[in-house]
């Protein structure tokens, strides 16, 4: 998985935009909650405002009872009032001045002062004076009403900036969510481009393949999921290409297999009469030793011998007879092999052998044997008389991919033992690697080869279950490798089919 590790994540991206998301969010809820303790302050400077104004109409309204009554509990409670007013102000004069009506409160508070000595200055005056009180009343009436006048600018002011401040917080609100409608729609479409567009191509490549246009997907993204599905999706066509051809090799290999055992069953009784009718004439002493009819009798007696070898080899290896499998150490059984054939073996052929002593087959002895030897003896007369041979076996655990091996790859999933042999021949041109397990294919000499050892080598691993593939790489030798059940707990017998 080292190759995804650098690439970047659907996931990473998705994460990264719903953070995006998330703290346009956040940036916006303590923005909208610092707007609305603003707006809360100027709520309440506005209840101060509405107080500093009730307070100038309390005022008035002390005046005009003192000018018509003359009673001093109205003047004391306009002093009351006035000086409530002073101390609003005073006490207020810093959130005052946010209003923007500085200009205003100084005045508001020049005004109350000279009303302060102008009422002062009545209320002395209307014990004795009533024409002075009649004189000052004006100038009262006209402060008071500047004072009246003055506080409802200051109102107003008030009014204008919370009405400032609820708009522009509508303008930040629309903003606000206009800003993370766009951010969504930009990380829908992103996603739509990452993620529904890629799954699209890959769904178009699929129809592809099934139609038989493509052999594989085309991947359309870069990203870790998609390269990872993708890569899967590949991996599971080519797995199944391997099988089917696993599988129409096999149906051809069968088909043929039992229209060469037809073939020879008819061929057997009329070579028998040739043969036997050969035979009679050679023991015929009517024919001088040297005559060219004897010599003619004899290449058909030598050719009867080689067509009876064939017949008999594939009529063996098609007779119905008892199968039976069961537990082989597999190194005595290579060992006994080898000495079978102790006496075709060339002196200075090198003989490889790596086969751990504690791995078992689960097949049947002789059949098992046939094939090694098939195996081997191609190995060497590859290798030639001073080549190298190499007989190996690994245990094989399921799922373990197996590079290279194409031809394994349907027996990937079970616990089996990998038989190996390998020599340093030719190897084997790729043109004709398909058909080697053919019957009768042969590259050999006539007389040297039948092309038929491979071919009883498939039918073998087939019978037990197994797989072989073939493999040789320009000049440097060929290997074959047989996967066999590994051995298991019982042991089984079935007729061969
Ligand atoms: P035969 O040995 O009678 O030709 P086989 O079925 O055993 O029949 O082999 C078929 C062909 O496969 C051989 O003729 C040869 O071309 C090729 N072949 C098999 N084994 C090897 C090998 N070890 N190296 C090179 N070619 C091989």
């Amino acid at each position: 998985m080292k190759l995804f590790s650098s690439r970047p994540s659907l996931r990473g991206k998705i994460a990264f935009a719903y953070a995006a998301i998330a703290s346009l969010t956040l940036a916006i809820s303590l923005f909208a909650y610092e707007e609305l303790r603003l707006l809360e302050d100027e709520i309440l400077l506005g209840e101060r405002v509405s107080e500093l104004f009730d307070t100038a109409l309390e005022i008035r309204r002390f005046e005009r009872n003192f000018f018509l009554y003359g009673q001093d509990a109205d003047y004391r409670e306009n002093v009351a009032y006035s000086t409530r007013m002073l101390g609003l102000l005073d006490s207020n004069a810093r959130d005052f001045v946010t209003l923007g009506a500085g200009q205003r409160l100084a005045e508001l508070r020049g005004e109350l002062t000279r009303y302060r000595q102008a009422i002062e200055a009545c209320f002395a005056a209307s014990r004795e004076q009533p024409d002075r009180l009649k004189q000052l009343e004006p100038d009262v009436r006209t402060t008071g009403q500047n004072i009246v006048a003055a506080s409802e600018a200051v109102v107003a002011a008030e009014r204008q900036l919370v009405k400032h401040s609820l708009s522009s917080f509508r303008v930040m609100l629309f903003f606000s969510v206009a800003g993370v409608a766009l951010l969504m729609i930009a990380v829908g479409q992103a996603l739509s481009r990452r993620v529904v567009q890629p799954l699209k191509q890959v769904e178009d490549s699929l129809t592809a393949v099934a139609r038989g246009r493509r052999r594989a997907l085309a991947m359309p993204g870069e990203d870790r999921e998609i390269v990872s599905i993708v890569t899967a999706f590949n991996q599971v066509l080519k797995e199944l290409e391997e099988r089917q051809k696993h599988l129409l090799r096999s149906e051809k290999l069968a088909s043929m297999g039992t229209m060469v055992a037809g073939v020879a069953h008819e061929l057997n009784n009329p070579l028998s009469n040739i043969w036997s009718s050969c035979q009679i004439l050679l023991e015929d002493n009517t024919l001088a030793t040297d005559s060219p009819q004897r010599n003619m009798l004899r290449q058909i007696d030598d050719q009867c011998v080689r067509a009876r070898d064939i017949v008999r080899s594939l009529l063996d290896f098609t007779r119905e007879r008892r199968f039976q499998v069961e537990t082989l150490p597999l190194e005595p059984l290579v060992r006994q092999t080898l000495r079978f054939i102790k006496d075709d073996t060339p002196h200075e052929l090198e003989i490889g052998l790596d086969i751990p002593s504690d791995l078992a087959v689960r097949a049947d002895p002789q059949r098992l044997q046939q094939a090694l030897l098939n195996l081997i003896k191609n190995a060497m007369q590859a290798a030639g008389e001073r080549g190298r041979v190499s007989i190996g076996a690994r245990r094989h655990a399921p799922g373990a991919a197996a590079p290279a091996d194409a031809g394994l790859a349907p027996c990937r999933d079970m616990a089996a033992i990998d038989i190996r042999v390998s020599d340093n021949g030719p190897g084997i041109p790729p043109e004709i690697l398909p058909r080697i397990f053919d019957p009768f294919f042969t590259t050999k000499d006539v007389g040297k080869g039948m092309g038929l050892g491979l071919f009883i080598v498939y039918q073998i691993v087939e019978e037990h279950g197994g797989c072989i593939s073939a493999a040789s790489e320009d000049g440097r030798g060929a290997t074959f490798v047989m996967r066999l059940p590994e051995d298991g707990e019982s042991t089984w017998t079935h007729e061969k089919a």
